[in-house]
């Protein structure tokens, strides 16, 4: 049999596609056992929305401006008459992570943790009031 221009070029792509193979038996996997094993994000990955109480103005921007009205604020008066938050909550169901309430924020009241696990199996579960929102929401880890 005698080896034509085509069947070299074929064998040539035959050895580079062997040899891509063969890198990529001995390099380290990029998958990981999810959810015993867990990457974590990076600095910027926007997970479920934070609320910091203390710098929280009441203006309500956040809310008004929020696409999804994922966000529910109950305002009202504290004793010196100063307005202020009674109430907080973002719903994790309507949430597209979208960072417009971070972008908005006069005084960067809110940012982005770096909780993504926001599967429940009880929709009232993915109402994050106040409460569970101060400093890292809890995680639910379903393993
Ligand atoms: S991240 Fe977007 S969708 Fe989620 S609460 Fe903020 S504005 Fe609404
Ligand atoms: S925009 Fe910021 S300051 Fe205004 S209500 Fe929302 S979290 Fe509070």
């Amino acid at each position: 049999m005698e080896w034509g221009l085509k069947d070299i070029g074929l064998a040539k792509e035959l050895v580079r596609g062997l040899g891509v193979t063969l890198r990529h038996l001995f390099s380290k996997p990029v998958t990981i056992q999810y959810p015993t094993e867990r990457r974590e994000p990076f600095d910027r990955f926007r997970g479920l929305i934070r609320w910091d109480q203390e710098k929280c103005v009441a203006c309500v921007l956040c809310e008004h401006y929020c696409p999804v009205k994922a966000i529910d604020i109950v305002t009202g008066e504290d004793e010196q008459g100063k307005k202020t938050v009674l109430h907080y909550q973002v719903d994790a169901i309507h949430c597209m992570l979208c960072g417009f309430c971070v972008e908005i924020c006069p005084v960067s009241a809110l940012s982005h943790s770096h909780h993504y696990e926001l599967a429940v199996y009880e929709s009232r579960d993915a109402i994050f009031a106040q409460e569970r929102m101060a400093g890292d929401p809890p995680i639910t880890r379903y393993r």
